[in-house]
């Protein structure tokens, strides 16, 4: 969308082209460019109004900076020349006029030589190089800047996305100077809206009330806000405005006599008391009609029934003395006084503000000021800026944001919400925020910082769990690029492409970051349901069992009794590791039996299966899955507990073991309950520590006492130490359970040689 109602676009005849078919109105501006005699004079129209601007310019810019504006007017007109505006006007009248306004609020010269050449890049195709060379950089950046905003699409008529808009418009704008001129820019091209059609019209009249009439407006720019809200009103509600111009028309010719009358008594009233004041009777902007009579549902009789003026005096204490005169005059109206001047509006503005009831009984408001505060009142603090900059021409030169914010810190040092205030316009100047494009031109703020994954996530979940690589101004850049104002960013997706953990040491945004890790983790439990599954199959394959064996009620019998809501979960959790895929196979093994014989879970119930639901019964078939701790080695008849180990398995430990006393103050979830199921079958490992005299043949008789009782010796070991009398064996056996293990404990106790034969006890 370009605002730029002046360009003829593409119908703008090059000048190294002159065989192209031309438009009525071209060629006549043509004939015109060629009827003096001499050929390279410029077009005289523009000449006229060069001499216009010259002519102000010389009123506060010193003599040799005019030459400077001579030499971009040139420019300029060489670079335009063969380009129309829409009303037919030669192209260079457009920047004149831009100029002409800058001129109006005293600009400096960088600014001025800027707006005669501000569109000589985007229509023109002139180089920021070629700028550098011919003005300098300064000038090259402002009409950068410009050519930046105008570049900048605004397609949406959210309300957020306003406010994203102006945002970054001054966010781009690092010098408040590119703002003025852009406003300057949309105010001619607002006066001069008529020559485009209807529908054109109607948006760029928008488009300047949603976004740069406000921006005056925030500026303190009164002015200009008031002009671009009404030529707005006029462009977008022409039928409207017309009725409504045409009512203000009839009223005031009512009216007049009240207001004269009203004036001429005042202006006696005050110079009697020896008040030096101007009084003028003030009138409402056609669109400040339009709004209130919508706002307040009212009728334009009605709303035109107050009557405004404006007394402005030379010093403030005039102000409360004319004051006194008014109301002395006229009666006040209760409750309608205001002192802005000891408390000012946060923008800066000063006035007293009092409703008085005038000679017919109607409302008379009245605003009293002084000279400066009219001018803050109507150009705000840019216009105490300005008017101070027009003083000392050379610190214009260095005009940033900064000191135009500093120059907002003078006219508020004895405001107390001067901080407050401060605070709001640095939000909308240098906001920690960036804000950034969509291919399809939507705007989104980020924080300082964000990559295009932030963007992506910000976009869409889809899109960010789908990044592969991005453009950011059709250029493709690392993932971790920090993105600025104005970029346009494009995410290049992959289908089944999955967030990168590594994103997460660069991402900016809490979206993000929350986005990628829930990713991450659902594509981990997604393969760990695929693996969980897998390894439950197995398990139930050696048991000739299928998982399509299981119903529904055989399944939620299932999961009531894991504790799982979800098969997935159930899944995942024997992927994890948090579950033993063969005890799990054993399970529904003992469901499906007992569907057959009916007697398990019938007698057992739904309540009564609850109590047992956290303990697992052990009985030594499930594998390797489930581990028998070295350092206490259970059997059968301990009371013992589970350990799970994230991705262990599940290790089991007799309750009194020191190591799973002291992993259990660890992690404490990690552990059930375990029992030794009736069935359960060995053999087992257990430690057996005996103490006996040194002699020859001991070991022998020991072993062959140990395998009488049916008990396998694993491992024995033996501290030889010579000379000693005693030696202690220890001995890994297998055995079946506590009983059995107390039978062969017996039998080894029996032999005279052995002082002492006991269970080897974990040591702490
Ligand atoms: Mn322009």
């Amino acid at each position: 969308m370009q605002t730029r109602p002046g360009s003829a676009g593409s119908g703008a005849a090059p000048r190294s082209r002159p065989a192209v078919r031309r438009s009525p109105e071209q060629r006549a501006a043509l004939a015109a460019l060629q009827e003096p005699a001499a050929p390279a004079a410029p077009d005289r129209t523009a000449a006229v109004s060069l001499a216009g601007l010259l002519d102000r310019l010389s009123g506060y810019l010193p003599a040799q900076d005019l030459q400077l504006i001579r030499d971009a007017y040139r420019f300029a007109d060489a670079a335009h020349l063969g380009q129309y505006r829409a009303s037919g006007e030669p192209y260079i009248s457009h920047p004149v006029a831009v100029a002409e306004i800058c001129a109006e609020w005293k600009l400096d010269t960088q600014a001025l030589m800027a707006a005669l050449l501000h569109d000589t890049a985007e229509d023109k195709g002139i180089t920021q190089a070629e700028l550098v060379e011919h003005f300098g950089s300064t000038v090259a950046l402002l009409v950068d800047g410009l050519t930046k905003l105008d570049k900048i699409r605004f397609s949406n008529r959210e309300e957020n996305q306003a406010e994203s808009f102006r945002k970054m418009l001054l966010a781009m704008a690092r010098d408040i100077r590119v703002i003025l001129i852009k406003l300057a820019d949309r105010l001619h091209n607002m006066r001069t809206l008529g020559a485009m059609t209807p529908e054109k019209r109607r948006r760029i009249a928008d488009e300047t009330m949603d976004i740069y009439a406000p921006i005056a407006y925030r500026l303190g720019l009164n002015q200009v806000y008031r002009e671009l809200q009404d030529l707005g009103f006029q462009h977008s509600h022409p039928m409207r405005h017309a009725v409504l111009s045409q009512a203000v028309r009839v009223a005031r010719g009512n009216r007049r006599d009240l207001v004269d009358r009203i004036l001429a008594v005042t202006t006696k009233s005050l110079a009697d008391a020896g008040i030096p004041a101007q009084l003028y009777g003030r009138e409402k902007t056609l669109y400040s009609i339009y709004r209130k009579m919508q706002r307040k549902h009212r009728s334009f009789a009605h709303v035109q029934d107050v009557f405004g003026f404006r007394v402005i005096v030379p010093e403030v204490l005039d102000c409360y003395r004319a004051l006194g005169v008014l109301h002395a005059q006229y009666k006040p109206m209760p409750g309608k006084f205001e002192d802005f001047i000891a408390i000012p509006k946060l923008n800066g503005y000063q006035s007293l503000h009092t409703t008085l009831v005038g000679p017919t009984g109607v409302p008379l408001e009245f605003q009293i000021r002084t000279e400066s505060m009219h001018r803050v009142a109507e150009s705000g603090v840019a216009a105490h800026w300005l008017y101070k900059a027009g003083e000392s021409p050379d610190a214009m030169a260095q005009v940033t944001t900064a000191a135009w914010l500093q120059s907002l810190l003078d006219i508020q040092n004895e405001n107390r919400d001067a901080a407050e205030f401060i605070e709001t316009v640095k939000v909308d100047l240098a906001p920690d925020a960036v804000y950034v494009f969509t291919p399809k031109s939507r705007i989104l703020a980020l924080p300082r910082g964000a990559t295009p994954v932030d963007f992506a996530y910000a976009v869409h979940t889809d899109l960010g769990n789908q990044t592969v690589a991005a453009r950011v101004n059709g250029e493709l850049v690392p993932l971790r690029t920090d993105l600025r104002s104005g970029d346009v960013v494009e995410i290049v997706t992959a289908p089944h492409s999955r967030p990168n953990p590594n994103w997460l040491s660069f991402v900016r945004t809490g979206r993000a970051r929350s986005k990628i890790r829930h990713e991450l983790k659902a594509s981990q439990q997604a393969e760990s349901q695929a693996l969980g599954r897998r390894l439950l199959s197995r398990a139930l394959q050696q048991q000739e069992l299928h998982l399509d064996e299981l119903d529904n009620a055989q399944w939620s019998r299932l999961l009531h009794w894991s504790g799982n809501r979800t098969q997935d979960e159930l899944f995942a959790d024997i992927g994890l590791g948090k579950r033993v895929a063969e005890i799990v196979a054993r399970r529904i093994q003992m469901q499906l039996a007992a569907v057959d014989q009916r007697t398990l879970e019938e007698h057992a119930g739904p309540g009564a299966e609850g109590a047992s639901r956290d303990t697992l019964q052990l009985d030594g078939s499930e594998g390797a899955s489930v581990h028998y701790a070295d350092c206490c080695h259970p059997i059968p008849g301990d009371a013992v507990l589970g350990y799970l180990g994230k991705g262990e398995g599940l290790t089991v430990h007799q309750q009194d073991c020191p190591h799973a006393r002291r992993l259990f103050q660890k992690h404490p979830r990690s552990w059930i309950d375990l029992s030794w199921s009736p069935a359960v079958s060995g053999p087992f490992q257990v430690g057996l520590s005996v103490v006996v005299s040194n002699g020859k043949g001991v070991l022998a008789r020991l072993a062959s006492a140990i395998s009488e009782h049916d008990a396998d010796i694993l491992h024995v070991r033996m501290d030889d130490e010579a000379g000693q009398p005693t030696i202690e064996l220890r001995f890994i056996l297998a055995v079946r359970d506590r009983k059995h293990l107390a039978d062969v404990l017996r039998a080894v106790r029996a032999h005279k040689f052995v002082s002492r034969a006991a269970r080897i006890k974990a040591r702490s």
